[in-house]
């Protein structure tokens, strides 16, 4: 790794020439007051405690580190475990920033949390960190992504909190989030935007890095009292970044191979992906400077991928900065990759991951097979597929 000695982000969320806030005059105050509030609950007692019991007794912490015997056996390479996040309650890591990100909104008084989603995943944890807090909450979602979604639109209506569909521009995500942001804005006087991963405008990438960290925290002293030493390589798939930097961030100092992997959709070359290292460039986008799909006009590309979780055009500012100094490495899996990796994992060891997982089984096998067996790799599992079984049964021709 190159090094640099230097802490980031700096105070206005630099990660290199990443990240930064690129936001309407508007939206400062917002964010200002948030960078302020965070700086001051991270170091408060009463605050930590709360959220290490939230943690353990609801979230389910910690999760096991698990020794993937089976499929070790199979690929004959380096010994594959898993950090099971797919255990979290609800089902996948994003629980473990919307639980601290309701509490920190409570602490701050606030009354209301809005959130967006795409699939749904990130509304859920939202509202149920709501429910769990006691404040009202509205999730917006664009209404292609509702109709699609409608188990989820109803399970967040179950929670509690009220989904307003976005009928603009392309009715998915990016639409969401602009919504939200708006919202925010309007009424950040009693309310608090959860956002769902290490994106966006200072402090958000950091902030969610900060509250996904528990996992690599967790996984590090796991590994350790498991093998007595630490791991050879690290695995995490990457959608906005916030389940891989959560893996990694506790290991950055140490000297381990780490690899991110992106959503290939159908291949880079079809243009149908959400591949931003292999097939962007540099741009700024809903608040950061990261890497971007984007046309030479910088217009924002459409993107695809089976995984609804990684099928975002834009990445994390602090995984182009790693990326930089040549500390995390990028690639990318397939569709088909992934649903192999899908249903592979499923039948060896008799856990469904989801989708976004897959990626990250996907390579996984990859890089197990040419190393040594007395290797060691640890896979971010983050989340579990039991949301992902009808799509995939769809995909192969079987009718529920
Ligand atoms: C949302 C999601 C992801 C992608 O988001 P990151 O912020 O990159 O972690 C990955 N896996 C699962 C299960 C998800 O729900």
């Amino acid at each position: 790794m190159k090094n640099t000695g230097e802490k980031v982000p700096d105070n206005k969320g630099h990660f290199g020439q990443y990240g930064g806030r690129f936001v309407p005059e508007t939206l400062m105050p917002a964010l200002i007051e948030l960078d302020k509030a965070y700086n001051k609950y991270k170091k408060d007692k009463n605050f930590l405690a709360e959220l290490v019991l939230l943690q353990k007794d609801y979230i389910g912490r910690q999760t096991p580190l698990y020794l993937a015997k089976n499929l070790t056996e199979l690929i004959g390479g380096a010994k594959i475990y898993l950090k099971r996040e797919d255990l979290c309650h609800t089902g996948a890591h994003k629980i473990n920033n919307a639980i601290a990100q309701s509490l920190l909104a409570k602490k701050m008084g606030k009354t209301r949390i809005i959130a967006e989603t795409g699939a749904g995943q990130h509304g859920v944890a939202t509202a149920t960190g709501a429910a769990l807090a006691g404040l009202q909450c509205e999730v917006y979602m664009g209404t292609d992504d509702m109709k699609r979604q409608s188990l989820n639109v109803f399970r967040m209506r179950l929670l509690g909190a009220k989904v307003t569909g976005v009928s603009i521009g392309s009715k998915t995500l990016k639409d969401a989030i602009n919504e939200a942001l708006r919202d925010w804005t309007a009424n950040v006087h009693n309310t608090h935007y959860v956002l769902g991963t290490a994106f966006g405008p200072h402090p958000y990438p950091m902030m969610v890095r900060d509250f996904q960290s528990v996992i690599g925290k967790e996984a590090r002293k796991q590994i350790l009292k498991a093998e007595g030493r630490l791991p050879d390589c690290l695995i995490a798939c990457v959608g906005g970044g916030s389940n891989s930097i959560g893996l990694f961030y506790a290991f950055l100092k140490d000297k381990i191979r780490m690899i991110g992997v992106e959503a290939g959709g159908h291949g880079i070359r079809s243009g149908k992906h959400a591949a931003r290292f292999a097939g962007g460039s540099i741009g700024v986008f809903q608040g950061c400077k990261s890497y971007l799909l984007q046309d030479k006009d910088g217009n924002v590309l459409g993107t695809h991928s089976v995984s609804a979780g990684l099928d975002y055009a834009s990445v994390g500012p602090e995984h182009c900065y790693l990326r930089e100094l040549e500390k995390i490495e990028y690639t990318y899996a397939t569709d088909k990759e992934a649903l192999n990796a899908f249903e592979l994992l499923s039948n060896t060891e008799g856990i469904i991951p989801a989708l976004e997982s897959a990626h990250a089984v996907a390579e996984a096998v990859k890089v197990a097979s040419s190393m040594p067996k007395k290797s060691i790799i640890i896979v971010n599992l983050s989340g579990r597929g039991d949301k992902d079984v009808e799509q995939v049964a769809k995909i192969k021709g079987i009718t529920l």
